[in-house]
Parts: structure tokens; sequence; C-alpha cells
């Protein structure tokens, strides 16, 4: 069934998930404060709005791919808002994909419940509009060939209807409990596989000083306990594995500084909770100072290259 789909954040990741939505057969409408980004996806079929609050007012569903929790408020919240479209809102599911912190996920999600649906809404079953956090994995691979997965925050009923453009964009979607909980589960993800990246990146270098070849050591890992997605599926030792970042001089990939920005939340939400993250705030300073020295752009796997190869960092 095709859908009246606003998009908003046609970056790295939402141009390639509107773009599917739309080879999907749905109706898109798209706003970026990027012209160029909006452009790109007008010319494939998309029709554009000049602010949040537009694309509001010509939807049923909101999907929006932003950098950080501040953009997902201004787009939510701010003047020309998608909460401001008047009174009452068109859409009755937003979904939020863009990686924040859960606090802030779960604030715009409530202040979306004491939104009132228009007349011209579309009546999906739902009293009031819900929101849904929906952060995903698979980087802009995944999202290019449809096959992110989906970590969805929020009530069953929005997810359910939710499910049809979320497989347009993706392969696996799981719920993972009440409002805030999508992000968290992105939190945690990114957490564990920055420490793992850094461990695997220590082994390796001190494997190399102690003679043994990187490639050996890899069929080892891959085999034995200190198995894992950094060692397998995205070693960051240049030439181990082809068609990952480590052997193109980590272009590309998933930046260093978004994982900081990840990091991060981490840091926020492990103070908020209470919660002791050793570990997290040694990997988060690795990162601050690999950014710091000028290579924020680079693939996070270039840890390896930057702490353990090159000139000392610090
Ligand atoms: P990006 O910076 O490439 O894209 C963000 C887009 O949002 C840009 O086009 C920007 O112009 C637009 N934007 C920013 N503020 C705006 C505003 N107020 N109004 C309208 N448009 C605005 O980022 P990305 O790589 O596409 O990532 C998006 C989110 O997904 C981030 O939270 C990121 O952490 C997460 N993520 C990224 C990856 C990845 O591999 N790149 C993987 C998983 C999750």
């Amino acid at each position: 069934n095709a859908q009246n789909v606003g998009f908003i954040g046609l970056g790295n990741m939402g141009s390639h998930m509107a773009f599917n939505l739309l080879k999907a057969g749905h109706t898109l409408c798209v706003y970026d404060r990027n012209d160029a980004a909006v452009l790109s996806l007008v010319d494939k079929g998309a029709s554009k709005a000049d602010s949040p609050r537009e694309v509001a007012e010509q939807s049923d569903v909101i999907i929006t791919m932003l950098p950080a929790s501040s953009h997902v408020e201004e787009v939510y919240t701010g003047s020309n808002g998608l909460l401001r479209s008047s009174r009452d809102l068109r859409p009755s599911l937003l979904i939020d994909s863009s990686t924040i912190d859960p606090q802030t996920s779960r604030v715009v999600a409530a202040k979306v419940s004491t939104c009132r649906l228009s007349t011209n809404a579309r009546r999906i079953g739902f009293e009031t509009p819900i929101m849904l956090d929906a952060p995903v994995s698979g980087g802009v691979g995944g999202a290019s060939a449809a096959s992110l997965t989906f970590m969805v925050g929020g009530p069953e009923k929005g997810l359910k209807a939710a499910l049809p453009l979320l497989h347009a964009m993706g392969k696996r979607v799981v719920h993972c409990g009440g409002a805030g909980t999508g992000s968290a589960a992105k939190v945690c993800n990114n957490l564990a596989m920055a420490i793992s990246m850094a461990g695997v990146s220590e082994a390796f270098a001190l494997g190399q000083r102690l003679g043994i070849d990187a490639l050996t050591l890899s069929n080892i890992f891959n085999s034995s306990s200190a198995r894992c997605w950094s060692s397998d599926t995205y070693n960051p030792v240049p030439g181990v594995m082809e068609n990952v970042p480590a052997s193109r001089n980590y272009v590309g990939g998933f930046s260093c500084q978004l994982l900081g920005k990840d990091l991060g939340l981490a840091l926020m939400a492990a103070k908020e909770t209470g919660s002791p993250i050793p570990l997290t705030t040694q990997v988060h300073e690795l990162y601050a100072n690999i950014c710091q020295k000028g290579y924020s752009h680079e693939d996070f796997s270039n840890i390896f290259q930057r702490l353990y190869q090159g000139e000392p960092l610090h």
C-alpha cells in the first residue's frame, strides 16, 4: 500500500533510505537544509517542501534521519518544526532513525503524544500521533542495499503500522520496548563496537611486534575466542580483508567523528543512570585524540593505524 511519506535529513544514510521508499512505490515529500541533497531526490521523483512544518502538512508518516539530538529537537519542536504545523497534526506516525540519546527520544515522543490528530489525518487506529525511535545498524552500504537493522522503541501498534516502510529500507526490525529503548540499544551497540575495535587493534599491533603475521593472526582469531565483528567482518589492519575501509586508507565507512558522538551519548546515559563505564571513558578519550589530530573523517577502524602504528598520539 503506497503511503504519503515525509522524509527529513537526506545525508549519507537518509538519501539512500528515501530513495528505497520511492522505489517501493511510496509518495515522498522531502526536506533538508542542504538544497543539493533535496534536488537529488526531486530528480528521482520526490516533491520538496521548504520546512519540516510544510512536510508535516503533506504527509501521513514522517521519517527523520538527522545527525544528532539537537537537530532532532529543532526539526520536531523548532519554530518551523513538525509539531508546529497547526494546532493539530496530520501525520499519525513519526519515526526517528537518527542515533540520539534515549532521554531526548523519550521527551520528544511524549510531546508528540500530547498532540491531536487533524481532521485530514489518515486514521490507522491511533487516538493520538505516535513517535517511534528507530535507529539503524548497517552503515551506508546497508542503507543503499535496503538491508538495515532497525532497533525500535515505542508502542507495539506504532511499530506494526511502521513495518511496511521499515521493510522497504531494511531487513531486520527488532522491537526493544517502550520509547527510548531503540536509542538505548543503539548506544549500547556502538559502545561495545568501539571497545572491541580498540581491543582487536591493540592485539594485532602487539602480535605484529611479536612477529606474527596479521593474516595468520586473523585466521587464529576468527576460529578462536577472540572472534568478533571487528576481527572477522571489519578488520582494522590494512590488507587482511578486501572491501573494508582499512584496505582503502580508511576512506568511507563510519567516521571517527560520528563514533565520538555516539560514545558521548553513552557517557551521558551512564551519568544519568549511575553506571560505571571505565572502558568507554578511555576509548572516548582515544577517539577524541584521533579527531583532534585531524583524522575525524576517517573510518573508526583507523585506530589501528593512528594509535598503534604511526607517531604516538600522546
Ligand atoms: P549526514 O550528516 O550525512 O546527514 C544528515 C543530514 O541531515 C544532512 O543532509 C543535513 O543537511 C541534514 N540536516 C541537519 N540538520 C538539519 C535540519 N535542522 N533540518 C533539515 N536537515 C538537516 O549523517 P548520516 O551519516 O546520514 O547519519 C544520520 C544519522 O544516522 C546519525 O545520527 C548517525 O549517527 C546515524 N548513523 C549513521 C551511520 C553511517 O554509517 N553513516 C550508520 C548508522 C547510523
